[in-house]
């Protein structure tokens, strides 16, 4: 029986290649040549004026939090059902996460909810493009618009590199009154439409450098101030000044000849992405009691970052027990994330139904660029099985 991992990354020639020339060149830390072609390299790729490579993408949320001046006595919004990381970097500013229940359909934030969640501490909201699908930017700008305060956009792309979504353009300048007009629209990657994007390039992700991240945005403003935080606050005209408590968040150059050499093949990754995705949704659309996850539709496309869907009852067999049968055949599957409010550090008295009940069915099947063909047929043949018992 053949193992078939959850996620696998795909390295080559071209990544080995660039580590060999890290080695010999002595580049090995933070300073080097591959830094700035990646951070340029990936700016032009998501269509943001500037990008900033950092060590994760954790870090890169904090940055981006800190330089729209979040901190102690403020409140930013986000999903209840993300990673981790997503309220952790909230919460190390000293502000206070604000989770919002997920919509039954993209199970990306509900932007009706948004509107209720947003008081006078809002400082920013943080949407979360989950497994790749775009949340709602065109509605989370509409409430932005609504609010006399100043609220950011800081967007956590760290599952949905290349994802697009179509964007009203007077959506584009935050915080302008204006009607979203549904005829003027422009096609935008995600990390590039809030203030601030933050991707993550950790070992499963769609591109990845090891461990690593990147903030985009098109403010030099906001940018500069994380470039400073990013290498301990230092300032950029005098040696060892350092007017604030800034971080060490620096991505060495050995990291970003990775990167350098995986967004070549971006394209190509999320192209076999996509085919694994179609496979898998016409493999498993006629079993009962299983919802595929929120496809494309005219406004927003997805990108397949980890092939997710629903067990419902319908199916006649928990997801628990579906993934221990899944298991015993050495399939690797993962259960959704547990929604942030049921952690201890972030418990509430709030309840956050629709990211509960998706949160207990969700399961996530192997998905990586040289996953074959047969090994999807393997892993809906292995569902079937399961259920028929
Ligand atoms: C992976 C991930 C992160 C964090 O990235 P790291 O590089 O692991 O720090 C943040 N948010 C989401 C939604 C993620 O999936």
């Amino acid at each position: 029986m053949k193992a078939i991992p959850i996620a696998q990354p795909a390295m080559g020639e071209e990544e080995r290649n660039n580590l060999v020339a890290c080695v010999n060149t002595g580049w090995i830390s933070s300073a080097g040549p591959f830094i700035t072609a990646f951070e340029q390299d990936f700016a032009r790729y998501s269509g943001a004026k500037y990008a900033l490579a950092v060590s994760n993408g954790t870090a890169a949320l904090h940055l981006a939090l800190l330089a729209a001046g979040v901190g102690s006595g403020d409140e930013v919004i986000l999903p209840a059902l993300t990673y981790v990381s997503s309220a952790n970097a909230i919460s190390y500013t000293g502000a206070t996460p604000v989770f919002v229940d997920i919509d039954p359909v993209t199970w990306t934030m509900d932007p009706q909810r948004i509107r209720h969640a947003i008081s006078a501490r809002t400082k920013a909201i943080m949407p979360v493009h989950l497994y790749g699908y775009p949340a709602d930017m065109n509605a989370v700008h509409a409430c932005i618009s609504k609010s006399s305060r100043r609220i950011f956009v800081i967007e956590d792309a760290a599952e949905a590199h290349g994802a697009t979504l179509s964007v009203a353009t007077p959506a584009l300048s935050a915080g302008a009154q204006v009607r979203v007009s549904r005829e003027k629209t422009i096609w935008k990657k995600v990390g590039a439409i809030g203030d601030i994007g933050c991707f993550s390039f950790y070992g499963n992700k769609i591109i990845t450098t090891g461990e690593g991240g990147m903030v985009v945005s098109n403010s030099k403003r906001l940018i500069d101030t994380m470039k400073m935080l990013r290498d301990h606050g230092s300032s950029p005209k005098h040696r060892y000044h350092h007017p604030v408590v800034g971080f060490n968040y620096r991505m060495t150059n050995m990291q970003a000849g990775v990167g350098v050499a995986q967004l070549t093949k971006i394209d190509r990754f999320l192209r076999r992405r996509q085919q694994i995705d179609r496979l898998y949704r016409r493999l498993l659309h006629n079993v009962p009691g299983i919802v595929l996850p929120p496809s494309s539709t005219a406004d927003k496309h997805g990108v397949c970052w980890i092939f997710s869907m629903l067990i419902t009852p319908g199916f006649g067999m928990s997801r628990d027990r579906l993934m221990e049968a899944l298991g015993k055949r050495g399939i690797e599957t993962r259960p959704f994330f547990i929604p942030l409010p049921l952690l201890p550090m972030y418990s509430s008295r709030l309840s956050y139904p629709v990211a509960e009940k998706v949160a207990r069915s969700g399961l996530s099947l192997p998905t990586y660029v040289d996953l074959p063909d047969e090994d999807i047929h393997t892993v809906a043949r292995s569902i079937g099985k399961a259920q028929t018992g």
